[in-house]
């Protein structure tokens, strides 16, 4: 089961605290549009990923969001 979590754009940690089934679900969620603030390094930028990509390194932000 893949979900969808926030990354940090300036130092890549990934924060599971939250996620979501898909990019849908995120946008109308309250905790996505609350203000977000890395817990490393305390950037407020993220981007959603695909929390099973996570792990595999090299290639970065893939979003990829399946329209099932
Ligand atoms: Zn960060």
């Amino acid at each position: 089961m893949a979900g969808l979590v926030r990354k940090c754009t300036q130092c890549g940690t990934v924060d599971r605290k939250v996620s979501w089934k898909s990019m849908a679900e995120a946008a109308g969620h309250p905790e996505y549009e609350r203000a977000w603030t890395c817990g490393s390094c305390a950037w407020t930028e993220f981007e959603l990923v695909s929390d099973e990509t996570e792990g595999q390194g090299s290639s970065g932000s893939a979003t990829e969001v399946p329209s099932a």
